[in-house]
């Protein structure tokens, strides 16, 4: 069995062929998926999805890429992430390649997630793109080791991986590591441990190969198992219960 660690199945594109979704993750043997919030003003539509369905959690998060949108609080966080299908905090980070000038206002908002995650004890769902430094930089600052978590859709360097890991983070590789040319996270996928691995889509975006550039969908996970065995000379199945075992550990369920 298989568990997307990251999808956004409120995204129109998936929302309105939820059955179909659905029925490929029961194909494809994906038990679970993780519906990941990215701003408030679409929370209930994903919490929602973790409400109908017994295989689907939720997180509550603004995305560092959202401007102009309800800005969170610790005690607002908090306060969403109380429902016992809610089972992380994110997705939160640092994105220095799609926005650009002074991101003060997004290094304040990934501090804040850190501190909910912290008080109320759920682990962190984490996106760094062109930020490393910065991000593992506050997550020293903010201790985030106390709550835990992953550095989702993961992309980079071996050595960011071990400080991640060090803070007793995981790694979630997504449909990426399938790319061919992604031959530096390949290795980086090497060495990971199995027991700190998550495997994700991220969908809509990102599909896997044999479907890249179509839309993605949580069914499609599997690749990446399939992917991560071949690096590491096992089965997907064995990738598969390993790194599901690592999300019930890791959120809880
Ligand atoms: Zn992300
Ligand atoms: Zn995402």
């Amino acid at each position: 069995m298989y568990a997307d660690s990251h999808c956004h199945l409120n995204f129109p594109e998936l929302s309105a062929n939820l059955v179909s979704v659905l029925d490929l993750m029961r194909a494809n043997e994906v038990g679970m998926a993780l519906c990941v919030g990215v701003n408030l003003e679409d929370f209930p539509q994903v919490l929602a999805l973790a409400e109908q369905h017994d295989n689907l959690y939720a997180s509550v998060g603004v995305h560092p890429d959202y401007e102009g949108v309800e800005e969170p609080d610790v005690a607002r966080l908090v306060q969403l992430a109380t429902h016992p299908r809610v089972v992380a905090i994110g997705e939160t980070g640092l994105d220095y390649f799609r926005l650009t000038g002074d991101l003060e206002w997004q290094r304040e908002r990934f501090r804040t997630h850190i501190r909910a995650a912290r008080e109320i004890g759920k682990p962190l769902i984490i996106h760094t793109r062109e930020a490393a430094a910065d991000t593992l930089r506050l997550m020293r600052e903010e201790r985030a080791r106390e709550a835990g978590g992953v550095m989702h859709c993961f992309t980079e360097t071996e050595a960011v991986a071990q400080a991640a890991l060090d803070m007793g983070f995981h790694i979630s590789f997504s449909g990426i590591v399938t790319f061919k040319n992604a031959v530096a996270l390949k290795e980086v996928a090497r060495v990971v441990p199995l027991e700190r691995i998550l495997i994700e889509t991220d969908a809509p975006y990102l599909a896997p190969v044999p479907h890249r550039g179509k839309l993605n969908q949580p069914g499609y996970v599997k690749h990446v198992a399939e992917e991560i065995a071949r690096l590491k000379g096992l089965t997907a199945d064995e990738v598969g219960a390993a790194s599901t075992q690592n999300f019930r550990r890791l959120f809880g369920v």
